[in-house]
């Protein structure tokens, strides 16, 4: 699993995976694919959102949503203050609404530089109520996951965000208003194995990480030799799980005809016009 990008926005930063060094201006215009090697290096949340959505259209929702501490987790609340110090968030997950050409949407993404994107109570109310606003307003969701899954410092109250999401998702189904999920490095756990995977459409960015355990659990619990693929993004293509690897570059076009094509399917009287 790779970090962020290496360095801060100076003339070159060094690709975390081939390790060659590149002209950050290069970097950033190539949306932080590295050159050379292709590996696509994490997005903090604002970057996802210009690098997606039509410019000025993104609309945050549900700013004000903190994480309390239900169980007098140790620590906890110095993570939180140090998560939000260094990433300016309040938590793991950004929401609101955005155009793509023109269509709006409702959207979520998620922030692995918050406390490693984990979600807690408020990424998992944030992420029901994205999907909610979607089914109220006939309007598709489109989230973007990043995250190591679960925030194991509530306990509990974060595992119950897994039915609470999937329930969500249900409803949505139900009415006919589509869910795209992105994954985007990582995808992983209690996220994967919730509202993630129910999606109506999976696209993945190349080579992500995409499992439920991690790799030291699951080594240890395989009885033969898994591939060496095992748990990318490419491997839940060919298992079935994930619908389209999309290279970044292709990420704002294949999200347009999406939702072109899925927008359109709703019924026309309760379509939104953006
Ligand atoms: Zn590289």
């Amino acid at each position: 699993m790779s970090a962020g990008p290496t360095a801060a926005p100076g003339r070159f930063v060094q690709c975390l995976h081939c390790r060659k060094t590149l002209f950050a201006k290069d970097f950033l215009a190539a949306q932080k694919v590295c050159s050379y090697c292709g590996h696509h290096h994490r997005l903090t949340w604002q970057e996802r959102v210009d690098w997606t959505f039509d410019p000025g259209s993104f609309e945050e929702t549900d700013v004000n949503l903190v994480s309390v501490d239900p169980l007098s987790f140790p620590e906890y609340r110095e993570k939180l203050s140090a998560s939000e110090a260094k990433t300016g968030l309040r938590d793991s997950v950004v929401s609101g609404t955005a155009t793509l050409e023109g269509h709006r949407l409702s959207v979520a993404i998620a922030d692995f530089a918050f406390m490693g994107g984990s979600m807690g109570s408020v990424a998992g109310e944030k992420i029901t109520r994205t999907l909610e606003l979607g089914l109220e307003r006939r309007m598709p969701s489109v989230i973007f996951c990043a995250s190591g899954g679960a925030r194991m410092q509530e306990g509990l109250w974060s595992l119950m965000q897994m039915g609470k999401t999937v329930g969500a998702v249900e409803r949505c189904r139900e009415s006919g208003v589509p869910f795209i999920a992105v994954f985007t490095d990582p995808t992983m756990a209690g996220v994967l194995a919730s509202y993630a995977s129910v999606a109506d459409v999976i696209l993945a960015e190349p080579r992500a990480l995409v499992g439920f355990a991690g790799s030291r659990v699951s080594k240890q619990a395989q009885v033969i030799k898994a591939p060496d693929d095992f748990q990318t993004a490419e491997f839940a293509h060919r298992s079935g799980m994930v619908d389209r690897i999309v290279p970044r570059r292709e990420l704002r076009s294949t999200l347009a005809t999406l939702v072109r094509a899925l927008g359109a399917a709703l019924p026309v009287s309760e379509k939104v016009v953006a």
